[in-house]
């Protein structure tokens, strides 16, 4: 999927066949067995990966994941999406991405620990903070940040806080960055609500996903943006209320019970169909692929904000390009860019051994979501090209750019 997107846009910019797999493969894919001691006495085995797109604006930088599924496929496209994120946030890295084949809700602490530890310690050969950084993604929290910091600052001799960025405030982690990535896609939507002259008040909201993203952005547009969130959902169940619902008790309900399966269980939908019920705002955050060729057609909603990565498969973009005035689509690589925004402010902040707070990070964070959300409409505008064509275009071409500038060795 990431590939045949990225084929349209080196269509769409005329990129020279010597230049394409250049820019497509991945620079480096490693991949990891990971034996680990199990609770029971047992010892099991993980496979664990880690894809480090390009090198060519700096180190690499991305989430890790912790997913049953998980294969190098997924991890590669995750990846390569993250340099087109990056450079369209002119952010000074490649893209990378990584994680374990693991069920972490399955895992005890003991355990997810334990599967943590060694994954970094696996890693070490392959990153660094001048060569690829961590940071959070799926089934990964502040905690996993916090064990991988600690097991590469062990190997090391001393404290390595810039080895990984989510981590906890107290290890040198950023105020703000648990919130960054669901309070840049409110941001966002509330551009796109100014733009499109929607009411928030008299809009409505649906949610996939009630994780980092998804809740954080939940409670943003129902307590900052006055939007009614009408519909939620995560691995558990969906829920749907006209009326709206209460998602700060949604919230407190999935901190203490680990998700949604109790909450107002009188008003379940089908979990597919709530992607496709009436609504002003959809925001996918959950996992890829759930807009595709079988729903598209049937989106009810006028803005399509991409929290989670690769939600919309090229399939459903082609459906949904045809829709083009009824859909405002914010695609994934600029509407969920706050995470790794933060993130590098987080990185800048442990190089220099320095602190900003939260309304500095955040005040930074919406200035860069501006500039890059401007350019993403004025070039789409300009080309009479998708919004995700025109923020793939940029990411890209700068890429593309800064490799001729280099050169190629020998
Ligand atoms: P998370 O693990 O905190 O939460 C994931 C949520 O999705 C959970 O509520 C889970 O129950 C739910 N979920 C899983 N499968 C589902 C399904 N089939 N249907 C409905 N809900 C389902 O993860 P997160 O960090 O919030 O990430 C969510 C998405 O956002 C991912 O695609 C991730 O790559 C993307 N993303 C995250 C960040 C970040 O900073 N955390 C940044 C950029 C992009």
């Amino acid at each position: 999927m990431a590939c045949d997107q990225f084929e349209v846009i080196a269509d769409y910019l005329n990129i020279d066949t010597n230049d394409r797999d250049r820019l497509m493969l991945p620079k480096r894919a490693v991949a990891v067995t990971l034996p680990v001691h199990m609770d029971d006495g047992s010892t099991k085995t993980f496979q664990g990966y880690r894809v480090q797109h390009h090198l060519t604006l700096g180190p690499t930088k991305g989430g890790t994941r912790f997913a049953p599924n998980l294969s190098m496929g997924e991890t590669a496209a995750l990846a390569m999406w993250m340099s087109w994120k990056c450079a369209l946030a002119n952010l000074p890295y490649g893209g990378a991405k990584g994680g374990i084949a693991c069920d972490p809700t399955k895992l005890s602490r003991t355990e997810l620990e334990n599967v943590s530890r060694r994954y970094m310690q696996e890693m070490i050969p392959f990153v660094g903070p001048h060569t690829d950084i961590m940071g959070p993604d799926m089934g990964t929290n502040e905690q996993v940040m916090a064990w991988f910091m600690d097991t590469y600052s062990v190997y090391q001799g001393y404290a390595v806080s810039e080895i990984v960025t989510g981590k906890p405030v107290s290890i040198g982690g950023t105020e703000g960055r648990r919130e960054a990535t669901g309070r840049g896609v409110v941001y966002l939507v509330d551009r796109a609500m100014d733009m499109l002259k929607i009411d928030p008040e008299k809009s409505t909201a649906i949610i996939q996903g009630f994780g980092n993203v998804g809740s954080v952005a939940a409670l943003a547009l129902a307590m900052k943006s006055g939007v009614k969130v009408v519909g939620i959902s995560d691995h558990t169940s969906a829920i749907y209320d006209a009326k709206g619902i209460d998602v700060v008790a949604a919230d407190q309900h999935v901190m203490k019970k680990g998700n949604l399966r109790a909450f107002m269980e009188a008003d379940r939908v089908d979990p597919n169909e709530l992607l496709t019920m009436k609504c002003d705002i959809l925001v996918p955050s959950a996992v890829d692929r759930v807009i595709n060729e079988k729903n598209a057609a049937k989106l009810q909603c006028r803005i399509l904000a991409e929290g989670a990565n690769g939600p919309t498969t090229p399939e459903a973009d082609l459906i949904l390009n045809q829709h083009w005035d009824d859909i405002f689509v914010i695609p994934d690589i600029l509407c969920n860019a706050g995470g790794v925004i933060v993130s590098y402010f987080e990185w800048v902040q442990g190089l220099q051994s320095f602190r900003w707070t939260e309304s500095e990070v955040t005040d930074k964070l919406f200035r860069i979501m501006e500039h890059s959300f401007v350019q993403v409409i004025k070039r789409a505008k300009q080309d009479k090209v998708s919004h995700r064509t025109a923020a793939m275009a940029i990411g890209v071409e700068r890429v593309q750019k800064a490799k001729h500038a280099r050169g190629l060795f020998p």
